[in-house]
This record gives C-alpha cells, sequence and structure tokens, in this order.
C-alpha cells in the first residue's frame, strides 16, 4: 500500500508551540527533576524544543531505543545495554515523542529503577491511549489522538517527513 501525508496538519506549529510552553509550566510546578533523558530519535525536536522552555538547567542525556524499521506496527523495543549507570540517584524527566503500546516507556522506566534511579516521571507529545498492549500511563502529555500514524516534528516513516515542522497524518493513498 502507498501512504500520503494528509495535506492539513494535525497540529500546526503554533499550536505544538504553544502546548509545549504550557507543559514546561506544568513539568516546573510539579517536579524536581534532576536529569533531562531524552529518547532519541524521534523525540529529538520535541526534546529540543522542551527542554529550552523548561527552566533547570540540568544535564541532558539521550538514549536510543527502536521499535518500527520500516513499518508501521510496533515490534520488539530495542534498548542498548551500556548506557544506564549515569541514571543512578537521579530524578528523571523521561521524554518520548509517542506513548503507543507503552512498551518502550515501560521498558525504560524499568530499567532506569533497576539501574538506581531514585524517581522517573514521562512526557510525551503525543498520548495514543487505545492503542496500549501494557498497563503505562504518562504524567505529562502534549496531545491525545486517536489510532492514526503520524509524522513531522522529528517523527518520521521510513526517515522520511522528520523535518516536517508541524504533525501529519499518514493516509492510504487513492
Ligand atoms: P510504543 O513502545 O509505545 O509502542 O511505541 C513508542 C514508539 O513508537 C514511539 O517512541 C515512536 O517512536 C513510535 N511510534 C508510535 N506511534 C507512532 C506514529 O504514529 N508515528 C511515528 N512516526 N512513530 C510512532
Ligand atoms: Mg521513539
Amino acid at each position: 500500500m502507498r501512504y500520503e501525508i494528509s495535506p492539513k496538519p494535525l497540529f500546526s506549529e503554533a499550536e505544538i508551540q504553544n502546548r509545549v510552553a504550557e507543559l514546561a509550566r506544568e513539568i516546573d510546578a510539579s517536579f524536581e527533576y534532576d536529569l533531562i533523558a531524552g529518547i532519541l530519535t524521534g523525540a529529538f525536536v520535541f526534546i529540543a524544543d522542551l527542554s529550552r522552555r523548561l527552566s533547570r538547567r540540568v544535564p541532558l542525556r539521550f538514549i536510543k531505543a527502536s521499535s518500527y524499521g520500516e513499518r508501521m506496527t510496533s515490534g520488539a523495543v530495542e534498548i542498548p545495554e551500556s548506557d544506564f549507570t549515569p541514571f543512578a540517584g537521579k530524578k528523571i524527566l523521561l521524554i518520548d515523542d509517542i506513548l503507543d503500546t507503552g512498551k518502550t516507556l515501560e521498558a525504560l522506566v524499568q530499567k532506569m529503577k533497576a539501574c538506581g534511579a531514585a524517581e522517573v516521571k514521562t512526557c510525551v507529545l503525543l498520548d495514543k491511549p487505545s492503542r496500549r498492549e501494557v498497563p503505562f500511563q504518562t504524567d505529562y502529555r502534549g496531545f491525545e489522538i486517536e489510532d492514526q500514524f503520524v509524522v513531522g516534528y522529528g517523527m518520521d516513516y521510513a526517515e522520511n517527513f522528520r523535518t516536517l515542522p508541524a504533525v501529519f497524518v499518514m493516509n492510504p493513498a487513492p
């Protein structure tokens, strides 16, 4: 099947920027994080925007996790083993682009806690509650969306569309 992106964005640049600013205020008012952890690659734009709006100037580390490849359905979550010692004793704000089945964040939060993290709170730009396969709730989220595949604002389909400044839906081409 061929796919194309929706002509109009699901969330415009302005809508995203306003919500990111609000989210930063919510987080700053309710969590004394001392480390930001950002999940690559799809969240790289969200991480950049949100982290600059947050008021605490704390270290930021990236974690690589991947489950999609060139498909649109979730596969096994892959997390490289090595990167977890810096999280011991930290109060971590863990940032991802989308909460879908829940497997990625559930696995990462468990790993961080197993490696001695003092506290982990999660923040996602988009939450698709209807897709959940493991019980997982995020502490902060930008928007709730339906079961649809989205691209743009850092998020890809087969490495395309990441540089679009707004979020678009992928639909089957007519
Ligand atoms: P989960 O482990 O919750 O199923 O999947 C989370 C990851 O799948 C996200 O970090 C994101 O990279 C990817 N993902 C889930 N839904 C979408 C989507 O609609 N579009 C894109 N581009 N990636 C998605
Ligand atoms: Mg991801």
